[in-house]
């Protein structure tokens, strides 16, 4: 049974405080997890995960992750402003983008992060933009379809990222004659993958790569980036990912590559977003209109605007009704928001207990990926995050948008013939 961490009661004071809907972040979970992760790899010695800030963009959130012992990593310009303002620099942050534009390359070095290029051609475009540090990574896509046991978890040979193999022989050779000295190799080749088998054959296939590289051309590979991809199960009855079995898997392909290869002590890096944050943030909403045509709707004071995943990718999310966690699930419902979008639904013929006006319906695993995907159509404004905090009290770490920041953008000056 998915429950959320706080009670009918609890929310209700909250509710009361922060009007709904608003993103509500579990910091207890966020904390216990990141540990769980750091002891999953405390046999890797350099080991460092960076979060991959995009997912939750909010410092609040980036500061929890820092005390457990996270970095960042970031994909554009803001994200690396984002670091910077939090006095996050040098190899504290991972700047993975891609097209990057010059201006990117160039605040990246000047905050030292630990760059990681997506092309070969971005070589030239970084040695203009700040120049080439001692370390680069490089993204690596081998092409074609990645599987595990015959099943397809992802399409590299569709995606827009990374060198092909060929190209990272030449782009290491061109790197090490600029005077590079140190290289890391990162791949991302399947997204939300809730098979424990993932990172474990994610990372034989670097290993591989970069006992190969260095046998190619002479480059000291310091690390091994496995980015992003391990997911959370969405659904009530998915079976959760167990980190632990993830960290003795991805041991068990060190030492039967690089142990051999001498290429140890080699440090392993990873980049996570959701699975450090899914599962610790709920969207909480009303449900303020229900409509009975061809089906029975509920309608709540959240929409897509909040939400996207369920519009955008059909993404299942788990909802509850709050104080009725236990009452018989005999309606079905269509939950939407009030976007003149027919896709705006957070649920599709959802059993549920049955929903009275003014309940309050908690939207589950909404931590990663939800708030920060937001957006405002039909002139809807974002909600406000709220950290539950470990000793139960509440923290507004961002408020809610206001009509004023809707405007801001835009210059009505001489718009209405009344300028002075
Ligand atoms: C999105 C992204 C991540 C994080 O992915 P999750 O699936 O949220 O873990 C990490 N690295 C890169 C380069 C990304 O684009």
């Amino acid at each position: 049974m998915k429950r959320p961490v706080f009670t009918l009661e609890q929310l209700k004071e909250i509710a009361e405080e922060y009007p709904t809907p608003f993103h509500l972040y579990d910091e207890k979970g966020i904390r216990e997890n990141a540990r769980r992760l750091h002891e999953a790899f405390a046999w890797n010695e350099g080991f460092k995960q960076y979060f991959a800030v995009k997912a939750t963009p909010n410092p609040d959130i980036i500061r929890i992750l820092r005390e457990e012992g996270c970095g960042v990593d970031c994909s554009s310009m803001t994200e690396l402003r984002l670091a910077e303002a939090l006095d996050i620099t040098g190899d504290e942050i991972m700047f993975s983008s891609n097209a990057t534009p010059d201006e990117e390359f160039a605040l990246a070095r000047r905050l030292g992060a630990i760059i990681n290029l997506d092309d070969i051609t971005h070589i030239g475009a970084l040695e203009k933009n700040g120049g080439l540090p001692d370390t680069v990574c490089c993204r690596y896509n081998p092409g074609g379809e990645f599987r595990i046991d015959n099943m397809i978890m992802g399409n590299p040979g569709e995606a827009k990222f990374g060198f092909t193999r060929e190209q990272l022989t030449e782009g290491y050779r061109i790197l090490m004659q600029k005077g590079v000295k140190r290289f890391g190799l990162h791949a991302f080749l399947a997204s939300n993958v809730t098979d424990s088998e993932y990172y474990p054959r994610l990372a034989a296939l670097l290993f591989e790569t970069a006992v190969k590289l260095r046998e190619e051309t002479g480059a000291e590979i310091a690390f091994v980036n496995l980015s992003g991809g391990i997911g959370v199960p969405y659904r009530p009855k998915e079976p959760a990912p167990d980190i632990f079995r993830i960290g003795r898997g991805v041991k068990e392909a060190y030492d039967e590559i690089i142990r051999p290869s001498g290429m140890h002590p080699l440090a392993i890096y990873t980049e996570l977003g959701r699975f450090m944050l899914a599962p610790y943030g709920y969207l909480v909403a009303r449900a303020i209109r229900e409509k009975h045509i061809h089906k029975d709707y509920i309608g709540l004071d959240a929409s897509a605007a909040n939400l996207l995943r369920p519009a955008m990718y059909g993404a299942y999310h788990h909802i509850t009704v709050m104080g009725k966690e236990d009452a018989p699930h005999d309606h079905v419902y269509d939950v939407t928001g009030s976007l003149c979008e027919s896709n705006d639904r957070f649920a599709v013929d959802r059993p549920l207990p049955r929903i009275d006006i003014g309940d309050l319906v908690v939207i589950h695993d909404t931590g990663a990926h939800g708030f920060a995907m937001g957006y405002n159509y039909n002139g809807k404004l974002r909600s406000a995050e709220v950290l539950l905090t470990e000793d139960g009290g509440t923290r507004l770490i961002r408020r809610a948008e206001t009509e004023r920041d809707y405007f801001a953008t835009f210059d009505f000056t001489g718009l209405f013939g009344d300028v002075e």
